[in-house]
């Protein structure tokens, strides 16, 4: 029935719907022990300036490492979790441990970075969000500041007036907020005025085709329109020194993707931020990833 093709990647035979089905199934009953079983851990992604190629934030990105499954990629699982409601246990255990963690670095004596955390739709929609996370801020000893929150552009389309209060309330304690994977959902634009998010993030579908020249036009458009709404943007998904190139050119402030760094694990992150201090940083790495 299923079949393991190496370390990072886990397929099940689809043949049919049955196959389909049955595999989410069982994928779901699994998830529900991955938590106390510890089978979950964070990956973290650089990002950086485009200017200067500083890291100056990591994006938080779940993994699921099942003992006989091998791992499962969260394009996967999270939309099961979002179904079932383990979004919600799940979504605070992945706040927390950034949290955790990167007060952690900051007591290691690093320069402070910006954590960014992805949060999903029925995570956000919570009554009780807000005094959530202000108590994970609280357990874990981390300044706001260094939060930020990564929503989605249907997330933000669902219900608009109480979308717009609770943006207001988060920004206002200082957590920043950026709409993520931009370009590939319904957003409008009156919205994406309303919200007032400091960061917008160009969805990789996007960096991805930037050589051609209508593609360019796009990006760059993207670019102008965000900081024209006073955010600074992000792209995700560069892979590239030709990306990385237009990009800079055209003004993006910030950059995220497999040309710089892969997602990686606290100790390799722990190490890159060491050779950054003292100036020993090489720009691309050969450290494990997931
Ligand atoms: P995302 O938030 O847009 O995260 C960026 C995804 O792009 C990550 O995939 C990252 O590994 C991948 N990526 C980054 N640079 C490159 C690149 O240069 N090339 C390519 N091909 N891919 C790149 P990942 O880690 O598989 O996560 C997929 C999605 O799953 C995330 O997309 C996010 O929507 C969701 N996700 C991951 N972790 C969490 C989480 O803790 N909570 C929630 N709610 N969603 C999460
Ligand atoms: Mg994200
Ligand atoms: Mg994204
Ligand atoms: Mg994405």
């Amino acid at each position: 029935e299923a079949k393991n093709k190496g370390r990072n990647s886990y397929r099940f035979f689809t043949k049919n719907d049955n196959a389909e089905a049955h595999k989410r199934l069982t994928l779901q009953n699994a998830l529900r022990y991955a938590l106390e079983r510890e089978e979950l851990f964070l990956c973290y992604q650089p990002l950086l300036e485009t200017n200067t190629k500083n890291i100056m934030g990591v994006e938080a990105l779940i993994r699921w490492q099942h003992p006989s499954f091998g791992m499962i990629s969260p394009a996967e699982f999270i939309p099961l979790a979002e179904e079932s409601g383990l979004i919600i246990p799940i979504g605070e255990w992945v706040l927390e441990t950034a949290c955790r963690q990167s007060h952690h670095w900051q007591q290691q004596g690093f320069t402070p970075l910006l954590m960014s955390v992805n949060l999903s739709v029925r995570q956000f929609n919570q009554p009780d969000l807000i005094d959530r996370i202000i108590k994970v801020l609280q357990r874990t000893d981390l300044s706001p500041n260094w939060l930020k929150l990564e929503i989605t552009e249907s997330l933000a389309m669902n219900c608009a007036t109480k979308t717009v209060q609770t943006l207001k309330i988060l920004k206002s304690l200082g957590i920043h907020l950026a709409i993520d994977d931009f370009g590939t959902g319904y957003s409008s634009l009156s919205y994406l005025k309303q919200f007032n998010l400091d960061i917008l993030k160009i969805d990789r579908s996007f960096v991805a085709d930037i050589s051609t020249e209508n593609d360019i036009t796009l990006v760059t458009s993207i670019i102008k329109m965000a900081h024209g709404l006073n955010m600074q943007v992000v792209a995700e998904g560069v892979e590239t020194e030709q990306q990385f190139d237009l990009l800079r050119a055209n003004g993006c402030d910030y950059v995220q993707g497999f040309y710089f760094y892969k997602p990686l694990v606290e100790k390799d992150i722990t190490k890159l931020l060491a050779q950054q201090e003292s100036g020993q940083l090489i720009n691309v790495s050969s450290a494990s990833f997931f």
